[in-house]
């Protein structure tokens, strides 16, 4: 797969979403973070991973899908484009197909996480992990950014006990 052609811009998003990755990992949650940035480039909302409180589905991809849902007209929606540090999974990439936000791009693949949970011997998860076009067929998504593979990897390795 080719590298995207990112904006400093977008690249600097994509840098906010491993910043929110450590400060979950911080706050003992899984290292994930994700950032909501409208069609004019302002950022809307972000979020990180809180499954550390009890809640497997608190991933940060489908908290900013509902609150696009909750904040933003069906048109701001389409023009929206979600930064995260790590592909949706199929649950989150089912929520932002069906509240029709836009464009997706992550800084590395559910590939990369599952070969570096193999490596650190984690046992997989309980959902298949499909990426994210096979879910959500018409959503543009763009990734993995290589600059972004070491410093995701060593957050991963850390929340594996690594
Ligand atoms: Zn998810």
């Amino acid at each position: 797969m080719s590298e995207p052609e990112l904006s400093a811009g977008e690249l600097g998003h994509l840098a906010r979403c491993v910043q929110l990755a450590g400060e979950a990992l911080e706050a003992g949650h899984a290292p994930f973070g994700s950032v909501l940035v409208s069609g004019a480039g302002e950022v809307l909302a972000e979020d990180h991973n809180r499954t550390g409180d009890g809640d497997p589905t608190a991933h940060p991809e489908i908290a900013l899908a509902r609150w696009a849902a909750a904040h933003l007209t069906v048109d701001e929606r389409a023009a929206a484009t979600v930064f995260t540090s790590g592909e949706h999974c199929a649950m989150c990439a089912a929520a932002h197909a069906w509240v029709g936000l836009g464009r997706i791009v992550y800084a590395t693949s559910t590939a990369q996480l599952l070969r570096w949970r193999a490596e650190d011997g984690v046992a997989p998860g309980p959902v298949q992990p499909l990426p994210i076009h096979t879910i959500a067929p018409r959503v543009t998504v763009e990734g993995p950014v290589a600059q972004f593979t070491a410093p995701m990897r060593a957050l991963h390795a850390r929340h594996s006990g690594r």
